[in-house]
């Protein structure tokens, strides 16, 4: 079994509500707290495991804003694994998520440079590195309603952008959308494996802005009605 989450980056629209869904859950057990340096300061930070970057891409008129959640790849080939002289960070032979031993990480950073995805964080309070977890806690809680054995952020996520699944199965609902939408892994040339894909942005049409501004019958009228309606 390989766990793992899939992100439609065509109905990603940014809200930020997976990464706060995140914070939220896991500001309780095994990795807690995830702590905030001056939440209400001047320049606020934290440790977050899932954090989205916004790019603007293409030339105008052409152009678009993708959103790109990013966390921990969970891969198959972990360098974060092989470089920590600890031991602490390992992964899990049954279904391939990647943790910290919170008692054998002594915070060196290691890990943090191997990532290239740039998912783990130095918790300085706790001196111990952070990183997503797969909500761990939450998918094997068998007291939870099977419904929401899932991940924090995709629960939350209110475009269902985000999907949770096994991609060993190849009838799962996140292998079948990988296969139908040609969903692809971040930086497969690495060589890490990672398990989490995204789901590419389809083309669209550009609507043509050249008759902006040039208003039509419709709106001319509209225009002396509103006069009317002034006066
Ligand atoms: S909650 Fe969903 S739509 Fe909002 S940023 Fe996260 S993935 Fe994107
Ligand atoms: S799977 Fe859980 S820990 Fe990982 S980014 Fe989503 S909410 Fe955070």
């Amino acid at each position: 079994m390989r766990l793992g989450l899939v992100i439609d980056l065509d109905v990603c629209v940014g809200c930020h509500a997976c990464a706060i869904a995140c914070k939220e859950w896991n500001a309780s057990g095994a990795t807690a707290p995830l702590t905030d340096y001056q939440p209400y300061g001047a320049q606020p930070s934290g440790v977050w495991f899932n954090r989205i970057r916004s790019y603007e891409v293409g030339e105008y008129p052409n152009n678009k804003t993708i959103n790109f959640p990013m966390s921990c790849m969970h891969c198959e080939d972990a360098d974060c694994v092989t470089v920590c002289p600890t031991g602490a960070s390992y992964k899990r032979a049954e279904d391939g998520i990647v943790l910290v031993d919170q008692t054998k990480c002594m915070g060196c950073n290691y890990c943090s440079w191997a990532c290239p995805y740039g998912a783990r964080e130095l918790d300085r309070e706790s001196g111990t590195m952070k990183k997503c977890t797969l909500c761990i806690d939450r998918i094997y809680d068998t007291f939870m309603p099977v419904e929401e054995r899932q991940p924090a952020c995709v629960l939350t996520c209110p475009a269902h952008a985000r999907m949770f699944g096994d991609m060993d199965d190849a009838n799962s609902a996140v292998s079948v959308v990988i296969r139908e939408r040609g969903g692809y892994q971040l930086m497969p040339e690495l060589g890490y494996n990672p398990t989490n894909h995204y789901l590419p942005v389809r083309k669209a049409t550009p609507i043509s802005t050249d008759n902006m501004g040039k208003s039509g019958f419709k709106d001319r009228l509209k225009g002396i009605v509103n006069k009317v309606v002034k006066r």
